[in-house]
């Protein structure tokens, strides 16, 4: 439905994919759709941990995580896993670095808490919250990619967008992409649009999940800067 006006951007695909109010609402929708629920606290976090419903974000040589991010929040679903494990083999088949997750699952009490110290940060509570808290969101730093990585990853994120599967908000006081992955980014047959191939060495997308990523070694993750605590 708001597809079109987005389609209109095709061609403008290294320009930045603001953020909007009717995104992050469409945001909540859609982790509403998807049947998340937010997760309140960190006995909440641990119990959906425990139950498999948030898997660790994939840390692998293409893919580290913000050494400042708590351990028990670099979780998201399963299906945030298997989109930023397609994305990292993509863009390190490319070049040959990794790219940085700054921010993933959230809680209620941790959100309120970034309230009280960052004025750019979602609502905790409320009809339009940060989907952070679902675990459906990541963030991807900004800082440590060139020129050419930032527009092969608007070509790339885009096409996901357009298909229903994904929205991305590009932040700028922190430098990210925010990205909310939806279920049927990992649904075969469900939105059956693929990426167009941006580049040459784009992998092609994946029907299922990859299996699970060995475990970070202490090199794999990065000593890194803030984490993001925008939306
Ligand atoms: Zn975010």
């Amino acid at each position: 439905m708001r597809r079109v006006s987005l389609r209109t951007r095709r061609q403008a695909a290294a320009s930045p994919l603001r953020g909007s109010a009717e995104s992050l609402a469409r945001q909540n929708d859609r982790t509403e759709a998807d049947g998340l629920e937010r997760i309140e606290d960190e006995a909440d976090l641990a119990d959906r941990i425990a139950h498999n419903l948030l898997v660790p974000v994939p840390a692998s040589p293409a893919l580290v995580v913000n050494g400042n991010l708590s351990p028990d929040h670099r979780y998201c679903r399963p299906w945030t896993a298997a989109f930023l494990a397609d994305l990292a083999r993509a863009h390190a088949a490319l070049f040959h670095h990794p790219f940085e997750v700054s921010s993933a699952v959230r809680t209620v009490e941790y959100q309120k808490h970034l309230r009280g110290t960052n004025g750019n940060a979602a609502q905790a509570e409320g009809d339009i919250v940060s989907p952070h808290l679902t675990g459906a969101t990541i963030d991807i730093a900004k800082s440590g990619l060139t020129r050419q990585e930032l527009a092969w990853m608007r070509a790339r994120l885009l096409p996901l967008q357009q298909a229903g599967k994904i929205d991305v908000e590009e932040e700028f006081r922190q430098a990210c992409f925010h990205i909310t992955v939806y279920k049927a980014y990992a649904a075969p047959g469900l939105n059956a649009v693929e990426p167009r191939p941006s580049s040459p060495g784009s992998a092609p997308p994946r029907a299922t999940p990859p299996p699970p990523a060995p475990p970070a070694s202490p090199g794999q993750i990065a000593s890194g800067g803030p984490v993001s605590v925008g939306r």
